[in-house]
């Protein structure tokens, strides 16, 4: 077995899977015996922390104890929770939910005899929505090494899908669409399945949009309803245990009419009493304008499809993946849409598959150039570019090294490609004028368009502005915006260098800029003076990425603590 762990770090709910001796990917059970284990985590004390059912279950009882829907949250500056003593980051608290998944699938492989008792596993692959920018990808990068991990990579939940399903049957070449409507994110994505590839075109979505809002069409309704029953003028959802109380019953309401027409909602509220009876139609319509953004974004993700030369008449089938898909609107809405079919993909369990074969081919793939380049003497680079041009063959390189068939695993012959979900680049000065004399104005300047395949680089020329000038300040922004050039207030700065100047160059001195995203998403920029080649080289510790200080401050209080 590789020792390796895919994870799908949900909005609510987590999932681990493994590659099993055959090499293929299985879910492992949490210690509660589910597939899926609620991110819910509720600080009981400053040393015991509860993750999962029964978290979600104290929500209730101790509502400013427990933390919820983190990673709408994640990468944000001062997003923190006060509770136990501690300023919780995003990061920290999704790390205690890491912490007890992979701790919950280690028991599990040992007690399966797939593990020794005293091993362990520490190398993972995390998913993040294909939405994520860099500070977000960072962040889950962080809180996977608080909770004690080797994070290899996160990649994109539609393409950890993507992987699952294509690698379940490699014969036929199609494009899908995946459409992953989760508990709090809404992805969707344009891939290109082929007998050795599986290859993203274009990803959109929205990482605010998920099942959680059709809950809370629900809470809003039940509220409405109490009032108009009892005659209340009272808000009972500040009340925050009776709130608690409806984040549960709504939720529970909602999964009911995935399945039936109706559903029972009781709401206690000093002493009054309502009930509420929603039927399918009214949550329908309550929730309709939520399904039409999905709709939206799935339009303008196939309109940039086109200008890759995708028609999507080339979509051959739309694969639903994440819980929410399971509400029938949604799946008979895109089917009214779209004319490829509809089908329901392992909803809960493709994420973490798909993140669990990308870990293990990783792992082998590791493996495999570390020991061809002890026996041949070729670097690493040299080798990893020889796979990738697809020069050598890989199952004859893995039978040189000896290395067993088995860790191979599936998928390890496959090229996985992904795209960046957002642009790149840099405020530049443009003239106002077509003689390029006098006044300038700033740009945002994009080096690296949105959806051009991983890993990308660009280099370009840029000048000096005036004369002797001593620095010159690269701000590096992302955007979703699709031009090369964009107004700068479309971009989020994410970081910035500063590149030190001789003495008395003239104005309109030539710099040259290179950006250069990885297939792990993280960017890389190096700014040169072409007069005296002075460089600056800066990998982005972007801008809101946890304070070190408080990385150490809360990989320390985690260590102490017990995870349940
Ligand atoms: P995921 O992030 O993919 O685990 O999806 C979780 C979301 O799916 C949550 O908002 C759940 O409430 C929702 N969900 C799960 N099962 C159902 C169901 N049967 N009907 C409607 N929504 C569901």
């Amino acid at each position: 077995m590789n020792k390796v762990l895919g994870i799908d770090l949900g909005t609510t709910y987590s999932c681990v899977a493994c590659i099993d001796s055959s090499g293929k990917p299985v879910v492992v059970k949490n210690s509660e015996g589910e597939l899926t284990t609620p991110s819910v985590v509720f600080f009981e004390s400053p040393s015991n922390v509860v993750v999962g059912t029964p978290a979600k279950e104290s929500g209730t009882l101790y509502p400013d104890e427990v933390v919820s829907f983190v990673k709408n949250r994640m990468g944000q500056s001062g997003a923190v929770w006060s509770v136990q003593g501690a300023e919780r980051s995003p990061e920290e608290v999704s790390s205690y939910i890491l912490k007890k998944v992979v701790a919950d699938a280690v028991t599990a492989l040992q007690g399966e005899n797939k593990l020794d008792p005293d091993e362990t596993i520490t190398d993972v692959v995390i998913t993040c929505p294909a939405y994520f920018g860099i500070t977000e990808r960072e962040a889950t990068r962080k809180a996977g090494e608080i909770a004690g991990l080797n994070v290899l990579n996160i990649i994109n939940e539609p393409t950890a899908a993507a992987i699952t399903y294509g690698i379940s049957d490699l014969t036929d070449s199609r494009v899908v669409l995946v459409y992953d409507l989760g508990g709090g994110t809404f992805d969707v994505a344009m891939i290109d399945i082929t007998q050795n590839a599986i290859k993203v075109i274009c990803s959109g979505g929205d990482h605010s949009l998920g099942g959680k809002l059709w809950d809370d069409r629900i809470i809003e309704y039940v509220a409405q309803e109490f009032a108009r029953q009892t005659g209340s003028t009272e808000d009972i959802l500040s009340d925050p245990e009776t709130f608690q109380e409806l984040v549960l019953s709504a939720e529970r309401a909602k999964k009911m009419l995935s399945a039936r027409d109706k559903a029972p909602i009781a709401i206690n509220y000093k002493g009054e009493r309502a009930r509420v009876e929603l039927t399918r139609e009214v949550f329908e319509s309550l929730t309709e304008d939520l399904l039409e953004r999905t709709i939206l974004l799935t339009r303008q993700m196939l309109e940039e499809a086109v200008q890759k030369g995708y028609a999507s008449d080339r979509v051959s089938e739309i694969l639903m993946v994440g819980g929410s898909t399971r509400m029938p609107q949604i799946t008979r809405r895109i089917q009214q849409e779209f004319s490829a079919p509809v089908k329901m993909f392992d909803p809960d369990e493709a994420v973490a598959k798909g993140a669990a074969i990308y870990a293990g081919r990783q792992a082998f793939f590791a493996e495999l150039i570390e020991k061809t380049a002890q026996e041949t003497g070729k670097s690493p680079k040299e080798l990893r570019d020889e796979i990738r041009s697809g020069n050598v063959d890989v199952q004859e390189m893995t039978k040189q090294v000896n290395l067993q068939a088995g860790v191979m695993g599936v998928g390890a012959d496959i090229d996985i490609v992904n795209v960046t979900s957002r642009s790149f680049g840099t405020i530049a000065y443009k003239s106002v004028t077509p003689q390029g004399d006098g006044e300038q104005e700033e740009v945002l300047f994009n080096m690296i368009l949105k959806n051009t395949e991983l890993p990308a680089g660009r280099v370009q020329d840029f000048f000096t502005v005036a004369p002797n000038q001593k620095t010159v300040t690269i701000r590096v922004l992302e955007s979703l915006c699709s031009e090369e050039v964009a107004e700068p207030c479309e971009g989020t700065e994410i970081g910035e260098a500063i590149l030190e100047l001789p003495e008395g160059l003239p104005a309109g001195s030539p710099l040259k800029i290179e950006f250069v995203l990885g297939e792990n998403g993280l960017l890389e920029m190096t700014a040169t003076e072409t007069t005296l080649h002075q460089e600056v080289r800066a990998r982005f510790e972007t801008a809101d990425a946890i304070s070190e200080a408080d990385f150490c401050a809360a990989k320390q209080r985690l260590e102490e603590a017990m995870v349940l």
